[in-house]
């Protein structure tokens, strides 16, 4: 469903990105890693078209992302669901609305977003503090939230950039579980993580980055 064909990404004088080719079907979970500066942002931000390749070609559902358009890009977004380092909670509101946004943003009617805000966090397990204020949760809590608000609109395909970066091992690892119960549910899921003790112990496909270009044979 994705693939990458020779794809390559140029900053100025630096290649961010060279000449990769990889290949991540419909239902698979795998993991992103390399040292810092590899390349694994960049991946990324190419496959959520805010950025574009240097050359080469991205395809995402047999549809080449360079055919669409800056018109096009809000609908190609909602194909994914998006968990940041940081989580990105907004403080100023409950742990429900953060989790309800998109689905606002979206244009559910009220009883909809209520439905679906309510079923999400009871998947992440913090049904029970829809009332609290993000401020107020551990950091752990904090991301589980930050994960319902991503998979909230139902999105296929589930991008992590470092999501567990802030977090102590147990935490890390209650946060991998999350995502791989939303990957036994069919949501193809792909994290970015220099964390190798841990998804080394998770047992799913590790695509590793050096400075740029991809390990030989991880492709596939
Ligand atoms: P990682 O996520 O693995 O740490 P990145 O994808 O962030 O790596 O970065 C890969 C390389 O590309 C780094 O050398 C980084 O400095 C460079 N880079 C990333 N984004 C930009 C940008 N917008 N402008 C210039 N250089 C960039
Ligand atoms: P970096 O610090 O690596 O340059 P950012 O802080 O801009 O990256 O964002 C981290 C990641 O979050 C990006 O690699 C991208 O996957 C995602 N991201 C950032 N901004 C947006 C956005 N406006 N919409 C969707 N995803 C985003």
């Amino acid at each position: 469903m994705i693939e990458f064909k020779r794809v390559s990404k140029r900053y100025e004088s630096h290649d961010a990105l060279r000449d990769i080719s990889l290949t991540i079907d419909t239902g698979e979970m795998a993991f992103i890693t390399g040292h810092s500066g590899a390349g694994k942002s960049t991946l990324l931000r190419l496959l959520l078209l805010l950025d574009r390749p240097s050359s080469g070609e991205l395809s995402v559902n047999q549809r080449p992302t360079s055919a669409i358009k800056r018109r096009g890009i809000a609908a190609y977004r909602r194909n994914f669901g998006i968990v940041f380092q940081d989580h990105q909670l907004l403080f100023d509101r409950s742990v429900f609305d953060n989790v309800a946004l998109p689905l606002v943003i979206a244009g559910f009617g009220r009883r909809d977003v209520n439905r679906r805000a309510r079923a999400a966090l009871d998947k992440v397990g913090l049904l029970d503090r829809e009332g609290a204020n993000p401020a107020s949760l551990s950091g752990g809590e904090q991301q589980r939230v930050g994960i319902a608000r991503a998979v909230v609109a139902r999105p296929r395909i589930l991008i992590a950039d470092e999501p567990t970066g802030n977090l102590d091992p147990d935490l890390s690892a209650e946060i991998m579980e999350l995502f791989r119960a939303f990957n036994r549910v069919g949501v193809t899921v792909l994290i970015a993580s220099h964390d190798l003790a841990l998804i080394s112990r998770m047992r799913h496909r590790i695509i590793t980055l050096h400075e740029g270009r991809l390990i030989e044979g991880e492709g596939r």
